[in-house]
């Protein structure tokens, strides 16, 4: 018998330009009250092509926001030094309110001793160790990291009932596995990680009410290893180099054969990537708030 069950597919672009909305009135209202704009900062080490796309979005967005934003491009023959200098300077720089390094640094620099350089109020990303001792003691930090709290906030906007739910985060990054598997906990599901030494990794994610893959393998997640009815949240971006797809995104997961099974899933691009750059406001917004004494009910 032919299967005519079709998943639902999330629509992070459309949560995500929702969200960018509710920002701009807020940063709309400061401005009413003669306020001055919130400032974010990025902080660019080097020329990798990847990070300049990023980090040129996120300046871009911010700016159609009204968010003063600014990019502090560094060499990446930097000395450790030097960085640390930069972001003391930003630190000490009332008119900035947020920083952001962009990610991946230059292999020379110490990149968990450069996040925790930052002063916990400016960091944007809920890097420092402070913010993410918050998260560990099931606290949410103002500026929680950007893709795992927009990875809640497409649960929680397509209702998925966590509580006792079984969740399986494959990836244990800083950046995105182990931030969501505390999130997921702190929510009260029952949360397994996997990463790339786990043994038997379908076995695992047969179980999953809620599946998160953010790994960067693709087709890692096929079909078979998913539970049906599953919600599947796809965080990998990886480019396509071969085929009429080449050049495109695509994500861990193996669309096609895994919308024919799961009962909600993510697209890439589409899904958790814009999710990402909004949260990313939203954190900005939040921390200017917090920094100025002000509401903020984003
Ligand atoms: P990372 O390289 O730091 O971590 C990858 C994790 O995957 C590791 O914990 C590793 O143990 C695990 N892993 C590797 N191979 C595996 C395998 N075969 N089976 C199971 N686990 C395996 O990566 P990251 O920074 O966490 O990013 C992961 C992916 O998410 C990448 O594709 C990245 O581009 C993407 N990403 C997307 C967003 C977004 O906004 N959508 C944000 C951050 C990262």
């Amino acid at each position: 018998m032919q299967n005519l069950h079709c998943a639902q597919i999330i629509d992070g672009k459309a949560v995500a330009q929702a969200l960018l909305e509710r920002v701009q009135r807020q940063v709309q209202v400061w401005s009413a009250q003669q306020l001055p704009a919130p400032g974010l900062t990025v902080v660019r080490v080097g020329d990798d092509p990847a990070s300049g796309v990023y980090v040129a979005k996120k300046a871009k967005t911010a700016e159609q926001l009204g968010i003063r934003s600014s990019i502090c491009h560094l060499p990446a023959t930097v000395s450790q030094r030097a960085l640390f200098e930069t972001l003391d300077a930003l630190n000490a720089d009332t008119a900035v309110n947020a920083v952001l390094l962009q990610l991946p640094i230059a292999r020379h620099l110490d990149t968990y001793a450069s996040i925790a350089r930052l002063t916990p109020e400016k960091d944007v990303d809920g890097f420092h160790p402070e913010n993410l001792g918050l998260l560990m003691a099931g606290l949410e930090p103002t500026a929680p990291p950007c893709t795992p709290a927009g990875i809640m906030a497409l649960l929680a906007h397509c209702g998925v009932p966590l509580a006792g739910a079984n969740a399986v985060v494959i990836g244990r990054s800083m950046i995105v596995g182990k931030p969501v598997a505390l999130m997921l906990l702190n929510q009260s599901a029952t949360v397994s990680v996997c990463h790339s030494q786990t043994r038997d990794l379908a076995k695992i994610t047969q179980q999953a009410d809620v599946l998160i893959s953010a790994v960067g393998v693709p087709g890692l997640i096929t079909g078979e290893m998913i539970k049906p009815g599953a919600v599947v949240i796809d965080v990998g971006i990886n480019r396509i180099t071969e085929g009429e797809r080449a050049g495109k995104l695509t994500g861990d997961v193996a669309f096609d054969s895994a919308l024919s099974v799961c009962g909600q899933i993510t697209p890439v691009p589409g899904g958790v990537g814009p999710m990402t750059i909004a949260m990313l406001m939203r954190n900005t917004a939040r921390l200017y708030a917090r920094q100025n004494g002000l509401s903020c009910d984003l």
